[in-house]
């Protein structure tokens, strides 16, 4: 029998008209391009967004068309969210960081009709603009005053609130398949090609729903959220959305990451809740240590994109009393798999076994099925000591990526993340490694991230990264490279000697590289294949 409910789509415009109904009153709080702070409410972002969308129609921009952003998280990038989306076109947010080739194949292989872009990136777009086809417009986020002079571009430049003064805000959200494409995001690519992952509105829908929940990324109406994870990486996590579904204050602070500016902003606009990865919240941390400044106002912050650190939980938690939400996800996953809340259990549990704990990478969002294998696709128990390749199936799990229609990434259903991890009996699922990163010792494997985690712990440890290097009797062995702090004179004993009995004998490194830096990805991810090609033989030619 047919259940006798409305069938009402999962739709990304509902998400800002429940925003503008609800919460038209609430602030979103923009650092831009331009230098200075800007704000409005909700109303004024329902309102632009509507004007764009008459805008986008305009342009002949139909509907699951894709639409190119280049663009710091800001409010002008959050009215595109809900333009583009709304209006049944696709937002493809493209990540500025990425090398200018890969930038033009991914507009190229979106066919981007039209590309939005910040006024920092036009550099950029005159570099990419000549290498693609598809884009006829470009569009400069900016007003009519700070409109760049460019020569020698062939394609129409046109000015973003032009755009908006010409059009009305009458514009009446389509009713939409709720599985119809909203949008469109590339895997970063730490690993191979670039690929689309194309999200629907029913999968952003559900995702949002998923992610706000109190033991996800914990969101409500009493928040001042500052997403400092990129709106061009994953939908800034989703947050945006779940800012408008749950009625936060938004805080977005444009191109400014480094450590004093998000410090002062998250002080001056009583920030309760942020998100990002690791190497960013290094930089708040070290400006917050070096002025003595402290949180008056944030309450948790969401890290994940790669493994968080136990040192940087206990700085969070201890120094400044802000509570640390590890989370695992990936573009894939539109991005939020797990989320690592305790469990009534772990409350009691001391201080350093609820720091074990926090270590992994959380407990699967309702929405989110988790499994691993063995090299035969045989699942394997979740008893925290096994490792396996980690699968998973969900509601906003991708099953195909964008233009590859004739090959299935899926494994008998499952989506294959590529990354190896443990669950343990309660939930808890902890990444191991990256199949590609893992270091196979003697035929056993050694986890990285324990390593780097211990690392860590040490005071003069600015940043830690394990790789496998090739070894002539065990065939790879751990070696760790160091950044240190300016003034440290710590040597590569004193750091294996620490690190001599907080794991097992096999698995302490053989040597310690110190490094001036190491190299990030687009998303702020260390990009280690490149560190194994650098010193992937140190243990050959030592
Ligand atoms: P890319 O795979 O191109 O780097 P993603 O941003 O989608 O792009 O990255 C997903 C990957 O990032 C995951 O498969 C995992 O390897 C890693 N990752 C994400 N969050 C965490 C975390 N909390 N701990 C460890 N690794 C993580």
């Amino acid at each position: 029998m047919e259940g006798l409910m409305m069938q009402q789509p999962l739709l990304v415009a509902s998400l800002l008209m429940h925003a503008e109904r609800h919460h038209g009153t609430q602030e979103i709080v923009s650092r831009r391009v331009e230098g200075d702070i800007h704000r409005y409410r909700y109303r004024d972002l329902a309102q632009r967004a509507r004007r764009m969308a008459n805008a986008l129609a305009g342009l002949g921009i139909g509907k699951g068309e894709r639409v190119g952003t280049l663009a710091w998280n800001g409010y002008r990038h959050m009215e595109l969210y809900f333009a583009v989306s709304g209006s049944g076109s696709v937002l493809h947010t493209l990540n500025p960081r990425l090398h200018v080739d890969q930038l033009a194949y991914i507009i190229e292989h979106a066919q981007d009709r039209v590309v939005f872009f910040d006024l920092t990136f036009l550099p950029l777009i005159e570099s990419v603009a000549p290498r693609v086809k598809s884009p006829k417009v470009f569009v400069a986020m900016t007003d009519r005053a700070h409109m760049p002079q460019v020569h020698g571009l062939s394609v129409e430049l046109m000015c973003y609130e032009d755009l908006i003064d010409l059009h009305d805000d009458v514009f009446d959200w389509p009713l939409l398949d709720e599985n119809s494409a909203s949008s469109l995001c590339y895997t970063s690519g730490t690993t191979g090609n670039p690929k689309g992952v194309l999200y629907s509105h029913r999968s952003t829908v559900l995702h949002t729903y998923g992610a706000a929940l109190p033991d996800s990324l914990n969101c409500s109406a009493r928040d001042v959220i500052l997403p400092v994870v990129p709106m061009f990486h994953v939908n800034a996590w989703g947050l945006p959305y779940i800012a408008c579904m749950v009625g936060a204050k938004l805080v977005f602070p444009g191109p400014a990451l480094d450590g004093r500016s998000l410090y002062e902003l998250i002080e001056a606009e009583q920030v309760t809740l942020s998100a990002g990865v690791p190497t960013v919240w290094q930089g708040l941390l070290t400006h917050a240590d070096a002025t003595g400044g402290t949180f008056s106002s944030m309450r948790h912050t969401v890290i994940g994109g790669a493994p968080c650190p136990t040192a940087m939980t206990a700085a969070f938690q201890q120094r400044h009393r802000v509570d640390v939400l590890h989370a695992w996800g990936m573009t894939e996953l539109s991005p939020v798999g797990t989320v690592c809340s305790f469990k009534t259990a772990q409350l009691s549990l001391p201080m350093t076994d609820q720091y074990a704990v926090q270590a992994k990478q959380g407990r699967a969002l309702f929405g989110v099925d988790m499994k691993i294998v063995d090299a035969n696709g045989a699942e394997l128990p979740w008893d925290g000591n096994v490792a396996g390749d980690l699968l998973v199936r969900g509601h906003w799990v991708t099953r195909q990526y964008f233009g590859n229609d004739d090959t299935s990434p899926l494994r008998d259903g499952w989506f294959p993340t590529g990354d190896v991890a443990k669950i343990d009996p309660d939930g808890f699922m902890q990444i191991t490694d990256r199949s590609k990163d893992v270091i196979k010792s003697g035929g056993e494997w050694i986890s990285s991230t324990d390593i780097e985690n211990i690392a860590y712990l040490h005071p003069d440890v600015t940043a830690a990264v394990c790789i496998a290097a090739r070894h002539p009797k065990w065939d790879e062995r751990p070696l760790l490279l160091i950044v240190k702090k300016p003034d440290s004179e710590l040597t590569g004993v004193e750091l294996l000697d620490f690190i001599d009995g907080r794991i097992a004998k096999w698995w302490k490194p053989d040597a310690v590289i110190f490094v001036e830096s190491v190299p990030l990805g687009a998303t702020g991810k260390v990009l280690k294949h490149q560190l194994r090609e650098q010193f992937g033989n140190h243990y050959l030619s030592a």
